[in-house]
């Protein structure tokens, strides 16, 4: 498996670093315009091989250096800043995205294309149509990372381990985004079924606060150290890791949707099906009609900011 990622700022570094411990790709290949800063991401984390799973790590001075990947991140670009929402990043990334992803293609077009920057929906559409690529073969981090923290939160409140959690936030990656609590379980117990072992199962108010919480937690991060990496570091290593292994995993990714659910024309999250050829299925997760709505909406918001900057 060889990797390139370009981007080598917190989250292409990161996400690198997840994908050496988890021992995911035997050749990492990294590119940014900032050559200097490739160079040292790339000797830092060569410096820890020893450490992980056996792999290769080099940096690269142009798109092309990047031929023949298996799996191509797209992680450059512009961070939201403290007060800056992830959509007031669109004009800057889709433009980067339209420069960058013609080349990056060209060198390897049997690649799929992941894509990290903000706002991750606009930016995965961008990517599509300049790549070209089937829609199978383009998708984004999208609400894993959401998802992640909704089922911290649930973990929490809920007193078990996040990993006897599944619940799903969906639609954008950002403030519209939805959770899909009617179909979300611990240990196999609908969350509305939850306690009294340990305790009731979160009211409406608690669930509105705990959405919230996720909405809120990147303008936390951002304000008190300037980017969030850590989390999606390792969220983009689990994505890539479900297409190295051919894992068929069930990830709310972004993908292009021509229609799910009677919502057409949009690149959002709902769960998919990953494997070593990107996009295999999706799913038709039951929800409620207000969270349908909520859904439909999402999508809305990010077909206007699809409009708003042309993608
Ligand atoms: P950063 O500023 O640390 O790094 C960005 C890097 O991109 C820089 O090194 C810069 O030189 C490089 N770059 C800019 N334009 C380039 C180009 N045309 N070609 C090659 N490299 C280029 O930012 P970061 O914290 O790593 O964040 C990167 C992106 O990831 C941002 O858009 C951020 O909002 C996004 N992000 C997404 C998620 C998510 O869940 N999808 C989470 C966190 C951050």
């Amino acid at each position: 498996m060889r990797i390139a990622i370009v981007g080598a700022g917190s989250v292409g570094a990161t996400a690198a670093y997840a994908c050496l411990l988890r021992g995911v790709a035997e050749e990492l290949v990294i590119y940014d315009v900032n050559g200097a800063k490739a160079d040292a991401q790339a000797l830092d984390l060569t410096q820890s091989v020893q450490f992980a799973r056996m792999a290769s790590v080099r940096s690269v001075g142009e798109p092309d250096g990047c031929a023949d990947a298996d799996v191509v991140v797209l992680t450059a670009g512009a961070k939201q800043r403290p007060g800056q929402t992830r959509m007031d990043l669109a004009a800057d990334n889709v433009r980067m995205c339209r420069d960058i992803v013609p080349a990056l293609v060209s060198a390897s077009p049997d690649a799929l294309l992941l894509v990290v920057t903000n706002p991750v929906d606009v930016v995965t559409k961008a990517a599509l149509d300049a790549s070209g690529l089937d829609p199978t073969r383009v998708v984004g981090t999208g609400t894993v990372l959401d998802s992640s923290r909704l089922r911290v939160l649930l973990a929490q409140r809920c007193r078990v381990a996040v990993q006897n959690v599944h619940a799903y936030v969906v639609g954008e990656h950002g403030d519209s985004e939805v959770a899909l609590w009617s179909s979300a379980t611990i240990g196999g117990i609908p969350l509305e079924h939850w306690g009294p072992a340990l305790g009731e199962a979160p009211s409406p108010a608690e669930r509105e606060r705990m959405l919230a919480e996720v909405r809120e937690a990147a303008y936390r991060i951002v304000a008190g150290k300037g980017a969030t990496y850590y989390a999606i570091g390792v969220v983009t290593a689990r994505v890539l890791e479900a297409i190295a292994r051919n894992e068929r995993r069930v990830l709310p990714v972004t993908s292009y949707l021509d229609s799910y659910l009677g919502i057409e024309d949009v690149c959002m999250s709902v769960p998919c099906v990953l494997d070593g050829h990107g996009l295999a299925a999706r799913l038709d997760v039951p929800m409620t009609a207000g969270e349908h709505d909520a859904l439909a909406e999402s999508a809305a918001v990010i077909r206007r900011a699809c409009t708003a900057v042309g993608a």
